[in-house]
């Protein structure tokens, strides 16, 4: 498939573990089975949240594990006169509303009621920017790859923030437009964002670009059940070659794709053009939680 297109999009928040391995590594896979192409995208719209040379930490991850990108990595910081166009063809067209409120003020609410719709609350305030999600396609019904037809009002999830107060760009909007302006033709990441994908799907129609194929993928727990991830401190992935090797044959087991035992202290060129030839999203199982072997 030559007009496949992929991406791995990190938030550089803290290097990546197990679980995020396992989602650059489903994705990786899935576009190069196909001869397709496979970009790094850098998510950094919140800098507060990424502490500086995360990314350069990233980047010489992927490359140890073997998981070269295509082209040169895009900076989300980079970004802005791309998304301010987006935002302001979306607030001409009444699907965005700068909004007052604080969290504090709705906590009563089960989501965002809506009260700055028609006109804003408080002016004077500093502004967020919110998506009318009563107002774009409902509901939104898509058909995830692994987790097959989906069905979500995104109206019930409430009109998502697009820029927040601080004018930081919220991820919804700056991962729509992203995808759009990269030609992505498949997202593969974790199930963990499944929820996200009916604005980003009524933001796709609302800015007319085509919607992706969507493969969502089961999440890595560790030992207590919870999802591995920074805030739980997931293990650092290692980085000594033997470790390493382990590490990858892990992960591919871990999506499901048995690779052989023999494998296992295979250089990751060999493991990888293994993996990549014998790539079946099919053997994946969406009732799985993945347990974290050992680190
Ligand atoms: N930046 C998001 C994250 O690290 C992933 C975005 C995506 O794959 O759509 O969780």
């Amino acid at each position: 498939m030559p007009g496949y297109r992929g991406r791995f999009a990190p938030t550089p928040s803290g290097p990546l573990h197990l679980g995020s391995l396992v989602a650059a590594l489903g994705s990786y896979l899935d576009a190069r089975h196909v001869g397709g192409t496979w970009l790094l995208r850098i998510e950094d719209v919140d800098p507060p949240r990424c502490p500086p040379g995360t990314a350069d930490a990233i980047r010489r991850q992927l490359e140890i594990y073997g998981l070269h990108w295509d082209g040169e990595v895009r900076h989300q910081r980079t970004r802005d006169a791309a998304y301010q166009a987006a935002l302001d063809r979306l607030a001409a067209a009444g699907l965005a509303y700068p909004c007052s409120c604080s969290r504090k003020e709705w906590r009563e609410h089960p989501v965002y009621p809506g009260w700055c719709r028609d006109g804003v609350r408080a002016p004077g305030r500093p502004l967020a920017w919110r998506l009318r999600s009563d107002l774009g396609e409902r509901p939104v019904i898509w058909h995830d790859r692994l987790f097959g037809a989906q069905c979500f009002d995104p109206a019930e999830r409430g009109d998502v923030v697009l820029k927040r107060k601080e004018g930081l760009w919220a991820y919804q909007l700056a991962v729509v437009v992203d995808d759009a302006d990269q030609g992505i033709t498949d997202v593969v990441r974790g199930v963990d964002l499944l929820d996200n994908t009916p604005w980003q799907w009524q933001l796709q129609a609302a800015l007319g670009v085509p919607h992706p194929r969507y493969l969502h993928l089961p999440l890595v727990v560790a030992e207590n059940g919870q999802k591995l991830s920074k805030q739980n401190l997931a293990p650092a992935l290692p980085e000594d070659d033997a470790s390493v090797r382990h590490r990858l044959h892990d992960a591919l087991g871990l999506l499901a794709q048995a690779p052989p035992a023999a494998l296992r202290t295979a250089p990751v060129a060999e493991q990888l053009a293994h993996a990549v030839s014998h790539w079946d999203p099919g053997r994946l199982d969406a009732r799985a939680h993945l347990p974290a072997p050992p680190a």
